[in-house]
């Protein structure tokens, strides 16, 4: 975007999140636009008490507002319903909107610095020279989502996102717009309140013509109705969240979006279900006798397999995802009730070893009990599994347990797990160390 050179860039999927839908448009996905009385646009701005008269020179380019009303209090300047564009193409016209946006905001200016006097200490301090976009293109998926459905609160089975703003839809401001017939610049908000939270099927992120886009943010699939509660950030930010769990099912299995609905559902509502991390990458600090004498954890470089997969539990990858909140169980790994059963990381090449880390257990409110009991690290030395020395317990009544051992060098490492509370694994994560550069 800053440099205007065009880049070609391959992938097996893509998620549209450019708001206008720009990727599923050029990539010949379906979509809607509503082409007159949409959500329009507005260029923020403020201003600032300077301490001391500032001149403002008179500005004939810009919108002449001496004889028109607008909000003239400093708390009602440069506000989200400064808002122009209802009737235009805000992707094709989007300029001309941003401009007239300007021209409203010096044209106001102007107004209130030299007709009305007011304001002498006041100078323009800031306006957003990139237009904030509220509606444009919407991308159609295998169900578009209607006002009539968050009303009823239609019920889908991947309801997955929650709405929680009401229907917010703008329109030019019928106190303002008399005056500018064709030019409004302001706008007020009605809204539809509905039981919220709504949950927005995952039916609606994907594109139902372009088999490996999905969307994400303003541009997903709903009418302009349903835009109107959709499209604020948190509910955004979470579609981004909800797409790249799904993401990961495809990863996973080389599905495209529709199958995550289609065959693995139950799988990515129970990856929807695990905890989401604020800051997935930071690592889970080293056990302090760790420190200086061991390298890096690679278990999550590992791909990971079970012999204990049970519905409904986070995927094997939550232990190895450098996270292990001890507070909150949906962090875990938990396996079928049939002990023994193995962990197994494997990595495309050979690597050394010198330390392995289980955390596990159960949270009961302020204690974390039930660890894994009895249970032996193992690796393939190409012939056969063998044990890590000194990387087993018996009775294990730690819910953080660590060792190191001495070097090997495998491409293989299984966590064989014995006996444990009930015959259920609780895993929160599992480390495995190279030794120190
Ligand atoms: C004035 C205003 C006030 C608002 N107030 C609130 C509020 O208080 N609370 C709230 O929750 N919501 C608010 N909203 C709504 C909310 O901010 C937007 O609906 C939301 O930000 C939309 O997010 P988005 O990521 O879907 O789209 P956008 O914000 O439009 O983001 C799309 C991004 O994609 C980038 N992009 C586009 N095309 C390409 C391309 N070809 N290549 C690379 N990048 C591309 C763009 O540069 C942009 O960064 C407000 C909106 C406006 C305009």
């Amino acid at each position: 975007m800053l440099s205007g050179r065009r880049s070609r860039l391959a992938g097996q999927w893509f998620v549209d999140a450019t708001g206008d839908g720009t990727v599923g448009f050029l990539a010949g996905a379906d979509y809607e636009v509503e082409k007159t009385g949409h959500l329009g646009t507005s260029n923020l701005w403020y201003t600032k008490d300077t301490g001391k008269p500032v001149p403002f020179p008179r500005c004939p380019w810009a919108l002449d507002l001496t004889e028109k009303p607008f909000p003239t209090r400093l708390d009602q300047l440069g506000h989200w319903y400064w808002e122009s564009g209802f009737d235009l193409d805000t992707i094709r016209d989007a300029e001309a909107i941003r401009d007239h946006n300007l021209r409203a905001m010096y044209g106001a200016w102007d107004c209130l610095k030299n007709v009305k006097r007011l304001y002498p200490n006041h100078a323009l301090a800031w306006a957003a020279y990139v237009a904030g976009k509220r509606e444009s293109r919407r991308l159609m998926g295998d169900v578009v989502l209607t006002q009539e459905h968050v009303l009823s609160g239609f019920g889908f089975p991947d309801g997955c996102v929650a709405a929680t703003w009401s229907i917010d839809l703008h329109y030019p401001d019928p106190k303002y717009a008399a005056a500018s017939p064709g030019n409004e610049f302001l706008s007020v908000a009605k809204f539809t309140h509905f039981k919220a939270p709504y949950p927005v099927p995952y039916w609606c992120l994907y594109s139902r013509n372009v088999p490996n886009l999905w969307m994400a943010g303003r541009c997903i699939s709903v009418t302009h109705e349903a835009l109107g509660t959709v499209r604020v950030m948190g509910t955004g930010g979470l579609m981004g969240e909800v797409v790249g769990r799904a993401a990961a099912v495809c990863k996973r299995h080389g599905a495209d979006p529709r199958d995550v609905y289609t065959t693995y559902l139950d799988e990515f509502i129970a990856l929807l279900k695990t905890r989401t991390r604020a800051t997935p990458s930071t690592p889970i600090p080293m056990p302090q006798d760790f420190a200086g004498a061991v390298g890096d954890n690679i278990a999550p470089l590992a791909k990971v397999t079970t012999s204990g997969e049970r519905d409904g539990s986070a995927p094997a990858e939550a232990m190895v995802d450098r996270t292990a909140d001890q507070g909150d169980n949906s962090g875990r790994w938990l396996s079928n009730a049939q002990t023994p059963l193995w962990v197994q990381l494997q990595w495309d090449t050979p690597r050394s070893l010198v330390a392995a880390r289980v955390i596990s257990g159960y949270c009961r409110g302020d204690a974390v009990g039930d660890p894994l009991e009895d249970f032996t690290f193992q690796y393939h030395d190409g012939h056969a599994w063998r044990d890590l020395p000194g990387a087993a317990a018996r009775a294990n009544p730690r819910v953080d347990w660590h060792a190191r051992f001495a070097p090997v060098r495998t491409s293989r490492v299984r966590l064989q797990v014995e006996k444990t509370q009930g015959n259920i694994a609780r895993i929160w994560e599992i480390e495995l160390y190279e030794p120190r550069p």
